[in-house]
């Protein structure tokens, strides 16, 4: 028996309190695209591990891959030592990200490797003698990570930063890019006018524009059109600031490409990447830069990049992201998104009509349902569990990101039990059935 108890009194979980306002479920295991309930219930899992686990849980290749590993040499330092996993994946990352990222550094989650980004971008302009330049510009309702770097350039209202003002560093917000993957703007938005007249003002105390590309994940579930970031990249050159893109929730293939710079055919100055990394099996981040970036830190006082995990680089953790990434290649991805994108404009859109949701959006292998009101995500989380699905809403929003492989049948299931969670908790309103 899992002690419940145990848990409630003592431990805590994300964004909670102790004792917590909802009792976490208890899961014995997890098999392929189902979690299973200590008591025997079978759960279609909608969340991949917040983007994590995009092959399923438990995909033999992976766990092989750790096995392996585990028995070879499951963790050495970094520091004076190397190793091949961590040679190989550095390899596939330059291969696999823009044509200019050629140097990697390996972090332990995500928000460490956005710290390590803003980092290099404040040694680059010190290396460069222009150490003012210690601001980041960044937009509304992004998400970066809970750490301080991290948590000072995330929305401020989302991250909280009433609760910390004084502590954090006050770093410079536009306006967030206006909605909609195919939004048709000829001159520039209105949004990146806005971005770009704090740059006109600050451009001598920015060190870097930071975003999350295409889709701003936790934040909002926000999807923005690829132009705005190629005008982005116009103008951190133009401005002489760095750009850097985090991609650790939009990285290995969930919008429908690699990586989402990829929608706008550029490239940023530093890029960061983790959860889907190791397909959701263990931590691992890593912060890719231009060949430029990393010479300017390294050919000037101080000369190193001030920064070493203890368990940077850790073996068995590259090795597995080896195998989730030659997974991924060698599977069909493009055409699965493809499959599960339809699937999910087709269950979701009906919603759009219901008097209680906002909006419904969907890019890749992402779906969104947006509520008008807040206050039903514990409910629908649990009339998903009823209909047999996990989910994990927030705030308004109600959303799903499958793992690539599912099988059509069972992302059939999960559809129809997010849209019956939503319609038993929000008024009944005739959808049609699926
Ligand atoms: C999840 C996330 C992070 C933080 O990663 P952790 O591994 O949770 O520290 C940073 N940026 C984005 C875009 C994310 O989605």
């Amino acid at each position: 028996m899992i002690n419940l108890s145990y848990d409630r009194q003592h431990i805590w979980h994300p964004y909670s309190c102790i004792p917590p306002k909802q009792t976490p479920l208890p899961v014995r295991e997890t098999d392929g695209h189902y979690i299973v309930l200590e008591d025997g219930r079978r759960l279609i899992d909608g969340m991949s591990s917040w983007w994590c686990a995009i092959h399923g849980y438990n995909h033999p290749r992976l766990v092989l891959a750790a096995a392996r590993q585990l028995k070879k040499m499951p963790h050495i330092m970094f520091g004076g030592l190397t190793h091949e996993p961590a040679i190989d994946l550095a390899e596939k990352l330059i291969t696999l990200t823009p044509a200019p990222l050629k140097k990697v550094f390996f972090a332990d989650s995500g928000s460490v490797s956005v710290d390590v980004a803003l980092k290099i971008a404040l040694q680059y302009w010190m290396a460069r003698r222009q150490p003012q330049k210690q601001r980041f510009l960044t937009v509304r309702h992004g998400y970066h990570g809970d750490t301080f770097g991290a948590m000072s350039i995330t929305d401020p209202e989302n991250g909280m930063h009433s609760l910390f003002s004084g502590v954090l560093p006050q770093h410079l917000f536009a306006p967030a890019p206006l909605m909609g993957f195919n939004l048709k703007i000829d001159e520039p938005g209105e949004d990146i006018q806005s971005l770009a007249s704090l740059l006109e003002q600050h451009a001598d105390e920015i060190a870097a524009i930071i975003i999350e590309p295409i889709v701003q994940g936790a934040g909002g579930m926000r999807f923005y059109r690829p132009t705005y970031l190629r005008q982005l990249r116009a103008l951190a050159d133009d401005f002489n600031v760095l750009l850097i893109f985090d991609e650790i929730a939009t990285g290995f293939g969930r919008t429908g490409k690699l990586f989402a710079t990829e929608w706008a055919g550029i490239s940023p100055d530093i890029m960061t990447v983790g959860k889907a990394l190791t397909g959701g099996m263990t931590t691992l981040a890593a912060t890719l830069t231009t060949e430029e970036v990393a010479f300017i830190l390294c050919s000037n006082p101080p000369g190193v990049l001030m920064h070493g995990p203890t368990f940077m680089a850790n073996p068995t953790a590259c090795a597995i992201a080896n195998e989730s990434i030659s997974l991924l290649l060698e599977s069909p991805w493009q055409e699965n998104i493809a499959q599960i994108e339809a699937a999910l404009n087709q269950g979701l859109t009906p919603l759009q009509k219901h008097p209680s949701i906002a909006d419904v959006r969907v890019l890749g292998a992402i779906g969104v349902v947006e509520l008008k009101d807040e206050g039903l995500t514990a409910p629908i989380q649990e009339a998903a569990v009823r209909h047999g699905i996990w989910l994990r809403p927030f705030g308004r929003l109600v959303y799903t990101m499958p793992a690539f492989n599912i099988k059509i049948e069972t992302l059939g299931q999960l559809i129809e039990g997010m849209v019956g969670a939503i319609q038993d908790v929000t008024e009944n309103f005739p959808v049609k059935q699926l």
